[in-house]
């Protein structure tokens, strides 16, 4: 069954570039799994919906891939989820007609593989440790209150700080 899913997301790269100009669309969903990804933080299926266009330079695949995900707040541990919706901005090319542009994909037979580029999106997109909310008050690390709905009187401004600062480390990687 794997095999057959997958067969989608392969176009046929001679047909294309014989002529500019021609579109392909690949528009399907697939479980992760089919994907060579294994990341129980993914729940339900990916969709992708992508379009493939040829010119004289290439073929430029672009549009979207829908990532359904769970994940727990890295605060307060509550579960959150959400569905990434990632830009797919991709370029394959043929060394034999063009010079590569950087970050083009080399076509190498008649066919491409759209799964690797499509791996490769779902991984990096993936949340780390995402927030129930941008201000989630987490839990106490004194008493281990849940400050999202209660309240205690623990004395917490060292761990608060900590917080801002880890916070703002992830900003500046950003
Ligand atoms: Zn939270
Ligand atoms: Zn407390």
């Amino acid at each position: 069954m794997g095999s057959k899913r997958l067969h989608q997301f392969r176009l046929n790269a001679r047909e294309l570039l014989r002529q500019p100009g021609l579109d392909k669309q690949i528009a399907d969903t697939l479980p992760a799994a089919e994907l060579g990804v294994d990341d129980d933080r993914i729940v339900g299926e990916v969709t992708v919906d992508l379009i493939a266009i040829s010119s004289i330079d290439g073929i430029a695949v672009t549009g979207t891939i829908a990532l359904p995900w769970r994940s727990a707040c890295r605060r307060c541990l509550a579960e959150v989820s959400g569905t990434t919706v990632i830009a797919v901005d991709e370029m394959y090319q043929d060394p034999a007609d063009a010079v590569l542009d950087d970050d083009a994909f080399e076509i190498t037979g008649d066919q491409i593989d759209l799964v690797p580029a499509i791996r490769e999106h779902v991984l990096l997109e993936l949340p780390d440790d995402p927030l129930c909310r941008e201000d989630c008050a987490g839990i106490c690390p004194v008493c281990g209150t849940d400050r999202n709905h209660g309240r205690c009187d623990c004395d917490t401004s060292v761990r608060d700080e900590r917080w801002a600062a880890l916070d703002q480390l992830r900003l500046d990687d950003d």
